[in-house]
């Protein structure tokens, strides 16, 4: 096995990886703010921690992600007070969006997709616990702060400049830009607009609710332990929210937070950041419904470096379409060939090596997708000798299930009937709500309604997937 090697922010080098415990990759990615069905810049950084999820598994390792749902915080309680709602009816469907978009893009599921609202005990005392270490005080507004300048460490991981760290100032919004680096609230004193909407606790300090940056640092540490191997999200989280993680947890634990520290880069539209308040969104439910299939959607995001800036484009995404046309071609021909030849087999080789390669030097999928295609190209000139080789055909399905484990690039032909995946999507959503107040004789019931339209299901680690039966 090659060496892993990831870039990681901390030291702005990229450095080999294996897990602390030599076995299970303890990954924690920041996930959405469901205030607002996520746009495909959100979906770019899930995608990447998708694809560093399968490849930590390709790699042999176990993997236990955690992934939270930030369903409290200032833009949740904007939201829900303009209207007239609980938070808890702002993020539910928003949630329940988040999760269907995921299973369309084939994002493998998180071990865990923790609320914030439901860890309020444990922030609770990660607050008690900094408290205690001198290193967070109640101010006269009943809110809690920390205190940036009794933390040695801060400003590490975004290698802030001393002189920017305005000591004693203090920020209460959860967003602020490096020039305010300044106490940061960890409890925030409840007002009237959050009593309004759900939005406030009891604790020692009175009425409140947590920051956002506390609730992440809370049930990373509840889930995961003090130390994570991987923390990850999109460049934007650099700071203040990674900084202010670091400072809450280690201040705490006295452990360091995370071992390496990833981020992705920025899908841009029209060369600028995409963005809910600039409204160049594209949201991944317009494309579910525009039947832009997933596949092209992972191979578009794959073809370029995590660590690049990517421009969504149409033509982009019509190459991309174009692209995986070429695989689900080449899929179905390696499933009905009856032979290979040996050079079939030196070809699937060479490819399995060549796309390791590339993963797992820092996840480099752009070459990891070139040594696929240069596979398919090869691989289509053997079958065309009509070879008689079993062996070696053999070879190259296991070479293209093992390449595709990690990309999961292949189109789904139903996506043609758009009619039908509307229903058959809508039909899949009532069999996991069915699933999950655990009446199984309704899930049950929807199974035999799509077998009666000819469509069958298969539940695997990554979803449920579904096809028309031929
Ligand atoms: P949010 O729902 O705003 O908390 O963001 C969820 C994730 O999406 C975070 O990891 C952000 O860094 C990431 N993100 C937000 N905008 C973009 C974008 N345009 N491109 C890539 N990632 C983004
Ligand atoms: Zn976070």
């Amino acid at each position: 096995m090659p060496e892993f090697r990831l870039y990681n922010t901390m030291t702005r080098t990229i450095e080999p990886f294996a897990p602390a415990d030599g076995r299970t990759v303890r990954f924690y990615s920041c996930g959405p703010t469901v205030y607002n069905p996520a746009h495909l810049g959100n979906f770019r950084t899930f995608l990447f921690a998708d694809l560093l999820r399968r490849t930590l598994q390709l790699r042999g390792w176990q993997v236990r992600q955690v992934m939270n749902l930030t369903d409290v915080d200032d833009k949740i309680i904007r939201r829900a007070n303009e209207q007239g709602r609980k938070i808890r009816e702002v993020t539910e469907p928003v949630t329940e969006i988040f999760l269907q978009d995921r299973d369309y893009l084939r994002i493998q599921p998180a071990e865990a997709y923790p609320k914030a609202t439901d860890y309020i005990p444990q922030m609770i005392a990660l607050v008690e616990r900094l408290i205690a270490e001198g290193v967070a005080y109640k101010a006269d507004d009943n809110s809690v702060y920390f205190a940036i300048d009794r933390f040695p460490g801060y400003g590490k991981l975004s290698r802030l400049d001393t002189r920017e760290v305005k000591t004693g100032a203090r920020v209460t919004q959860d967003d602020y830009s490096k020039e305010n680096a300044q106490d940061f609230a960890l409890w925030k004193a409840a007002k009237p607009e959050d009593e309004a909407v759900g939005a406030a606790w009891d604790s020692p300090w009175g009425r409140g609710r947590p920051g956002w940056h506390l609730e992440c640092s809370a049930m990373a540490i509840d889930l995961l332990g003090e130390t994570l191997d991987i923390h990850c999200g999109g460049i934007d989280l650099i700071f203040p929210h990674h900084e202010d993680e670091i400072a809450q947890s280690e201040a705490a634990t006295g452990q360091t937070f995370a071992r390496v520290w990833c981020h992705g880069a920025f899908l841009l539209t029209d060369g600028t950041k995409m963005a809910k308040r600039l409204g160049n969104v594209t949201t991944v439910k317009g494309m579910r419904e525009a039947q832009i299939s997933a596949a092209a959607v992972r191979h578009f995001v794959f073809n370029t470096h995590y660590r690049k800036e990517l421009n969504l484009s149409e033509e982009a995404l019509e190459a991309s379409i174009n692209a995986v046309r070429r695989v689900g071609d080449f899929a179905d021909r390696l499933a009905e060939a009856t032979g290979g030849t040996p050079e079939l087999a030196d070809a699937a080789d060479a490819a399995v090596a060549a796309v390791e390669a590339a993963l797992f030097d820092d996840l480099n999928a752009p070459n990891a997708l070139a040594g696929l295609f240069t596979f398919i190209t090869r691989a289509n000139a053997e079958l065309d000798r009509r070879g008689t080789d079993l062996g070696a055909l053999e070879r190259a399905r296991a070479a293209f299930a093992r390449i595709n484990s990690v990309l999961d690039i292949v189109p789904d032909r139903a996506v043609d009937d758009p009619e039908l995946a509307q229903w058959v999507e809508e039909r899949l959503a009532a069999r996991r709500a069915a699933r999950q107040r655990r009446d199984f004789a309704a899930a049950d019931a929807i199974r035999a309604e799509l077998a009666d339209r000819g469509v069958v299901i298969e539940d695997t680690p990554s979803g449920t997937k579904w096809k028309k039966a031929r």
